[in-house]
């Protein structure tokens, strides 16, 4: 039982609260007790007036490969380190189904983003589980948002 939680406190000194979708014991769980909690870095977007949102989409990005690919726009500078050390990439904002953002973005059009690849032709199920993932992903990061779940948005582009 003494996983994360009773010794381990974030960045901000808060110890990870019971009852939150909290760290378990996968890597990137460990990752993001280094930086602030999630109720202090969803404060300092209220402050700094950032609407952080996640848009979650499909994207096909070759002949025969797509990406369930998650995108998260209007991060404070903190966020997006935490989401470069769980494997995010910063690139411009996407367009639709058929367009990702540009590694070359300017500033202010930037997300944070994570791509899950399967070929098109690859099993349902393994399709099925990048979906719990994605899922998986959303609870963890909803706590970060300052409007929360209604911050994440499906099949909707952030331009
Ligand atoms: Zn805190």
């Amino acid at each position: 039982m003494d996983r994360l939680g009773v010794n381990m406190v974030y960045r901000c000194g808060h110890k990870p609260q019971p009852g939150l979708p909290v760290p378990d014991t996968h890597d990137a769980s460990l990752m993001r007790i280094a930086f602030s909690c999630p109720h202090c870095l969803s404060e300092l977007a209220r402050r700094c007036v950032l609407d952080t949102r996640i848009f979650v989409n499909l994207q096909q990005l070759s002949q025969g490969m797509s990406a369930f690919v998650i995108e998260v726009a209007d991060a404070v500078e903190e966020v997006g380190e935490m989401l470069a050390a769980v494997g995010y990439g910063c690139t411009g904002k996407s367009q639709d189904e058929l367009t990702p953002g540009m590694q070359t973005a300017v500033m202010g059009d930037q997300v944070w983003r994570k791509e899950l690849w399967f070929a098109n032709n690859t099993d349902p199920r393994h399709v099925v589980a990048l979906i719990a993932h994605v899922k998986a992903e959303m609870v963890w990061l909803e706590p970060y948002l300052p409007m929360g779940q209604e911050a994440i948005e499906y099949c909707t582009f952030p331009v």
